[in-house]
């Protein structure tokens, strides 16, 4: 029982008139494991990235986030069904945590010293690179072939910024709310190519309606150090998430994550990050 339990259950027993009922149950009542006195974890997560945060039709969800996000869950005291999922999109990340909506996010959230003014990042749990997504019948091999292009990124993220910084004013950004507007804007053909990180456009080129229409130019545009995103100042939550995630990399079920969620899509992925370790 935690201390704020203690002194709830300790204002019940003086206050005579309150019934028993309001006193037997709250929203987060019922320790569950070492939960921090809570029955449930709010995580959040993208909803559209196939292989890493998905939303499947029948209302479940995929990806190697949200086993990542289970496994860490676990580890903290809760079960499956104790897991309240929640869209990350990725301008909303900072907002999300800092107002409490969720109480961590595995939403492909690269760490950078902007977020960590904001926010604090458990990890880092995986290496990607930023790519771009193109139609299969163009080419664009080096960086000189992004000369006069279109490219599409979401706001608020990384992919966006590094265009902003780096790219242009070779390329122009468009930007869109989400992932899955910029790969329908590349598949009708009004902008030139997705820019984000190579995890992702993996996924996405490797779905099913997809299959053929697409392919990653190849291109290692970026690091992006994927972090478990955490309120800022919440050192014991932060600490107790690294040591799941260095316990999921030590028992084996990092790799059996990225093999099940992104082998199908022939991602050539990094090896298993070191805590703390950024490149
Ligand atoms: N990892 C990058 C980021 O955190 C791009 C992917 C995303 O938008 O989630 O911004």
């Amino acid at each position: 029982m935690n201390l704020r339990k203690v002194s709830a259950a300790a204002a019940c027993a003086l206050a005579l008139s309150v019934t028993a009922a309001a006193c037997g149950s709250d929203d987060d009542g019922g320790d569950s494991g070492d939960g921090g006195g809570k029955d449930k974890i709010t995580i959040g997560i993208k909803f559209d990235q196939p292989g890493l945060g998905l939303k499947e039709p029948d209302g479940s969800y995929s990806g190697f986030d949200v086993d990542v996000a289970t496994y860490v869950a676990k580890e903290l005291g809760y079960a499956e069904d104790q897991i309240e999922w929640k869209e990350a999109i990725s301008a909303d990340r900072e907002t999300m945590l800092e107002r409490g909506d969720v109480d961590m996010i595995a939403a492909t959230y690269s760490i950078t010293d902007e977020r960590e003014q904001k926010v604090d990042f458990a990890g880092p749990y995986l290496l990607a690179h930023q790519d771009l997504l193109i139609r299969a019948d163009d080419d664009i091999t080096k960086g000189e072939d992004l000369n006069g292009k279109t490219l599409c990124s979401v706001t608020g993220s990384t992919s966006a910024q590094n265009v902003k910084d780096t790219i242009a004013p070779k390329a122009q950004l468009a930007e869109r709310p989400g992932y899955s507007e910029c790969l329908d804007a590349v598949a009708g053909g009004s902008i030139d190519a997705l820019t984000t990180d190579d995890s992702i456009l993996a996924g996405y080129a490797a779905q099913e309606a997809n299959k053929g229409k697409f392919k990653l130019a190849g291109l290692n545009l970026s690091n992006e150090n994927y972090g478990v995103g955490v309120k800022k100042g919440d050192e014991k939550m932060k600490t107790d998430i690294d040591a799941a995630l260095e316990k999921m990399v030590s028992d084996g079920s990092w790799e059996k994550f990225m093999d099940a969620n992104l082998g199908p899509a022939n991602y050539d992925f990094e090896p298993a990050p070191k805590i703390g370790e950024l490149k």
